[in-house]
This record gives structure tokens, C-alpha cells and sequence, in this order.
């Protein structure tokens, strides 16, 4: 059975990191810990359903941008401690499994009741985020990253008890429902910052379904309000930017160092800061502003000049 690499990401070395670790680490093995401190806790997992390659793209363009030189990304570290399971099914991945790990069981439908002999990923994941919260350090944001074979765009899968009971039709007056809309703070962000991602595409429904997701477990055992699967498409973008075209592998790794922008912005929404903090994330965040937009305009630029040459030979070769 293959190791699975569990990396934590964050900045000077805190008191807390080293008791951050289950008593049982079982399979989490390759440690590699570059700092720590008294933060918030983001945890992100990867690949659980071997055959979403895309998901690991993903996972590429946040890790890289997070070990980056990048102020934002410094800025990032300082900011949160990230607990990162890049792969949560490498066996499948080895022997080339759509879905399915070496038991043969969807490792994604075993989060109610992992077992610590066929599910041992997931068992030990969720060994760890009950630690955390056992500490009272459960994580602000839970996601896992996974692809779709079906839906455009890149999205998020959400968990909303009024949401959902609007959905259902149910005979509940959902107005004595109360309920933090936080969750949806990050897909907005999201929405503005990516251009693969589209807050119109996401869902905050809990189907029963889905009830032993990662997403689902990690919303309704562990309090975490901000807990998501993050889907991105196999089959091309329906609006903004990437409208008509298929996502690439530097489309998908943008997309993961996005993500980390998003947590940063949420940070500074949903957080106490200093006014420190405040002051070079503003600085920062007006100039990645300006570089996206002048990414964008750069990209538009190029995909009118393609379509136009594209228009032109299409003619031509009528
Ligand atoms: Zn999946």
C-alpha cells in the first residue's frame, strides 16, 4: 500500500504545531512542516476518486503558490496553517482506478464510518481534523478537490440546512431557521477572482446521497461551516473568460493559486485583523488587481485575435 504525503504550510515554527499530530498517524507519513503558529487551520485533500487527474492540477497550482516567494502567498502563511492531503487515494491512482480504492470501495462515500484497515486515508484525515477541533481548532475551511464529468465551469459543493430545506419544499418556516451565511462568502470571492469559476454553477444543497462526502462529515461532525468539494469540469467553461473553451493544466493550476487568494481575501472579511495585516493585503490586492486585469485584457486580447484568425481561415476554406 502506497504512503500518502500529508504537508502542513505556514509560517515561524508555532508552540502548537507539534502537538497538532493524532496519536496514531498510521499511513499520513512524508511530513514535511515549513512553520506554524497560533492561526487559523485551512485543510485541503485531493484526488480522492483516482480518475479526476484535473483535481491534482489543481492541487499542483495551490501548493505551488503557497511554498512561493509570492508576498501574497508569504502574506498566506502568516495568516493561516494549511494541512494538506494532496492525494487521498494514491493506490487507485497507481493501478489506475476510475473510482474506486484497492478495497473497491468510493473513498469519498466513507466519511461517516471510515474503517482504519480498508478506508485508512480517510480514517486518518478525519483522525486529524478531530484532533483539531478536539483542541478547539477546527479548521475555517475544509475543501476537497475533485473533478466533474458532466457540469461546465469550475464550482463549489457547499452545506446549507436553510438552502436546502427550500430546495426540499419542506413544510418548516425556514425564517425561525437560523443560520450564519457565511459559507458563501469564499464563492463569491471565488466568482471575482478566478476566471474558471462561477458562483452561478455552485450548490448548497446536503442530499442524503451524499451524506458520507468529505464536504457533508466535516460540516455536520466537526462545526465547520465553510466546508466544500470543489468540482472542476471535464468538459469546457459556459461563462466569463475560459466561455467556450476547454481548461488546460495552467488553467486548472491558476485555478488552485486563485483558491489561496480567495482564503486570503475571506481572512480579511471574515477575521479580525491588524491593522498591519490590513494595510499590505490592501497594497497587495490592489496590484494583483491590476495584474489580473491586465492578464485579462491581455488573454482577451489574444482569444479575439485567435477566433478572428480562426473566423478568417474557416472562410478561406470555404
Ligand atoms: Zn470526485
Amino acid at each position: 500500500m502506497a504512503n500518502v504525503s500529508f504537508l502542513a504550510v505556514s509560517s515561524e515554527l508555532g508552540k502548537e504545531l507539534p502537538k497538532c499530530w493524532p496519536e496514531d498517524s498510521g499511513d499520513l507519513s512524508s511530513i514535511l512542516v515549513l512553520g506554524g503558529g497560533s492561526r487559523p487551520y485551512v485543510f485541503l485533500t485531493a484526488r480522492v476518486h483516482p480518475g479526476e487527474s484535473n483535481a491534482s492540477w489543481v492541487m499542483k497550482g495551490t501548493l505551488e503558490f503557497l511554498v512561493s516567494s509570492d508576498p501574497i502567498a508569504e502574506l498566506l502563511r502568516k495568516c493561516f496553517i494549511f494541512k494538506i492531503v494532496p492525494m487521498l487515494n494514491p493506490d487507485g491512482v497507481i493501478h489506475g482506478n476510475l473510482r474506486c480504492s484497492l478495497s473497491g470501495d468510493d473513498l469519498n462515500r466513507q466519511w461517516l464510518t471510515p474503517s482504519s484497515q480498508l478506508h485508512p486515508t480517510i480514517y486518518h484525515a478525519k483522525g486529524l481534523l478531530y484532533y483539531l477541533r478536539s483542541i478547539g481548532r477546527a479548521p475555517l475551511v475544509f475543501c476537497d478537490y475533485h473533478g466533474h464529468s458532466q457540469k461546465k465551469n469550475v464550482f463549489l459543493y457547499g452545506c446549507s440546512i436553510k438552502e436546502t430545506l427550500w430546495q426540499a419544499g419542506c413544510m418548516v418556516d425556514t425564517a425561525v431557521v437560523t443560520e450564519d451565511v457565511g459559507y458563501r462568502t469564499l464563492p463569491k470571492i471565488l466568482d471575482k477572482v478566478a476566471p474558471a469559476f462561477v458562483m452561478n454553477s455552485c450548490s448548497f444543497l446536503v442530499e442524503k446521497s451524499r451524506a458520507s462526502t468529505a464536504r457533508v462529515v466535516v460540516w455536520k461532525e466537526m462545526g465547520v461551516l465553510r466546508s466544500y468539494t470543489m468540482e472542476s469540469t471535464y468538459c469546457s467553461c459556459s461563462h466569463g473568460l475560459y466561455r467556450g473553451l476547454q481548461l488546460g493544466t495552467k488553467e486548472l493550476e491558476e485555478m488552485g493559486s486563485k483558491f489561496c487568494l480567495g482564503l486570503l481575501i475571506l481572512h480579511l472579511k471574515s477575521l479580525p485583523c491588524s491593522k498591519e495585516l490590513m494595510a499590505q493585503a490592501a497594497l497587495l490586492l490592489d496590484l494583483e488587481e491590476e495584474i489580473t486585469d491586465r492578464a485579462q485584457r491581455c488573454n482577451l486580447f489574444i482569444f479575439h485575435t485567435v477566433s478572428r484568425v480562426r473566423s478568417a481561415s474557416g472562410k478561406a476554406r470555404n
